[in-house]
Parts: structure tokens; sequence; C-alpha cells
């Protein structure tokens, strides 16, 4: 079985240390051989971000250039429409072939959000799904609606070793380091005038000034 590849989506509005420590523990508890980073360009299913989808994108490839396990496509960022989840794991899988196991990467909060995602049903056939316990919001059947609960029962995997052992269709938990950082609270300081500095890497709160961005709520 080739080695499991982790694909992580999201606005990264800005990329902050608690994307980039889901990643990196993401890689070492899952066994992945590297983390591909899609950043969203028009999410379908949320506000627009505040800053554009090729700042996104290049605060995300500022913070993620150092690290030879992690890529970045920007294929949501340069398609004119709004991208949706299953149609970028389906260009993956053609990409990849039908052995490879895709991992996707999610925090609690994203997770318990699946049901509201175009064909999320579809998902599964696709790729693994990898959940990150995110501080204030717990994995746990009773938390999540109820379709999501059952099809999270039926799929579970405990030993997330097991997701290397099959192409998609498993849903596993792992406990990365607890860091309370969201995007909303980097732009909600900045809007503030405080410092986001050890919130986000250098090389992001340096774009961040050059920019001038998020100086609004
Ligand atoms: P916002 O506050 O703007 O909604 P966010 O910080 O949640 O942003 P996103 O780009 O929406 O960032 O998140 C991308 C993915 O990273 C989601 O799956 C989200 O759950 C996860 N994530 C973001 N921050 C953390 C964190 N601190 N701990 C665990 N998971 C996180």
């Amino acid at each position: 079985m080739p080695e499991p590849l982790g694909i992580f989506g999201g606005t990264f509005d800005p990329v902050h240390f608690g994307h980039l420590r889901l990643a990196e523990e993401a890689v070492e508890q899952l066994g992945l051989a590297g983390v591909r980073w899609i950043p969203a360009g028009q999410p379908p299913h949320r506000r627009p971000p505040q800053a554009r989808a090729q700042e996104r994108l290049e605060m995300v490839l500022r913070s993620t250039a150092a690290n030879p396990r992690f890529s970045v496509d920007a294929a949501e960022v340069e398609a004119a429409v709004p991208s949706y989840t299953v149609h970028t794991l389906e260009r993956l899988r053609s990409e990849f072939g039908p052995e490879v196991p895709l991992v996707l990467l999610t925090g609690a909060d994203a997770f318990a959000g699946l049901e509201t995602w175009h064909c999320w049903r579809d998902i599964f056939a696709l790729a693994h799904v990898a959940v990150a316990y995110r501080p204030g919001f717990p994995v746990t059947g009773e938390a999540l609606p109820a379709a999501l609960a059952a099809e999270f029962a039926a799929r579970r995997v405990r030993d997330p070793g097991v997701l290397a052992a099959s192409p998609a269709g498993g849903i596993g938990t792992f406990a990365m380091t607890p860091l309370a950082i969201s995007g909303t609270l980097v732009r909600q300081q900045l809007a503030a005038g405080l410092s986001v500095r050890y919130l986000v890497p250098d090389g992001v709160l340096d774009y961040i000034e050059l920019h001038r961005l998020y100086k609004t709520p």
C-alpha cells in the first residue's frame, strides 16, 4: 500500500500556528507521506473570507515553504467558481490513482458541520477523514447531528494506523496539542490594533503588515 497523503483545506484567513501544528501532528500521528494544503477560493458554505484568495494563498506558501512534507495546491484559489471539497477530492483521486490512501484533515468544528457540505456522503468513497480535537469543540456522537453521528459510529477507526491500510472510507480522530487560536481571533486582534506575534509565523506577520491586512473588523 502506498503511503497516505493528507489533504488540508481551509480559508486560512490568515494561516496560523493552529493550522501548522494540526498538519505537523497529523503527519506524525497518522504516518502521512505529506500534507497538501488547499486554500479555498470562494468557500461555498460560509461568508467570504476577509483577505483576497491570492493573499491567503501567499501566506500559506510562506508558512509551509520550509517543510518538505508540505505542498500547496492553488487550484481552488485559481478556480473562477466556488470549489466543493468533493470535487477537489475527485481531482486528487484521478491524480494519485485508486490505491493511495487520501486523508482529509479537519478540525472538530469543521467536522461537526460536514453534513452541510455538498454531497458530503460521497467524500467517504474518495478519502478517509481525520478529525483533530480543537479546544471548545467536542468530538463525540452526542455532539454531532444525527446522520453524521451515524456515519461516525459506523466508520470510526480507533487506531489511526488503520487509515493507511485502505484508500478511503474511515473516520479517525487525533489529539493534537490544544491551541485555541483561530483566524477569527487573529483578525479581531489586528482590527483592535493588538499584536498577533506568536500566533502566526513571522512570514505571515510581515505579509500582513506589508499589505495592511485585517485593519478593519
Ligand atoms: P475562522 O476563525 O476564520 O473560521 P479557522 O481558524 O477556524 O478560521 P479555517 O481556515 O476555517 O481556520 O480552518 C481550516 C481547518 O483548520 C478547519 O478544519 C479547522 O477546524 C482547522 N483548525 C483551525 N484552527 C484550528 C485549531 N486551533 N485547532 C484545531 N483545528 C483547527
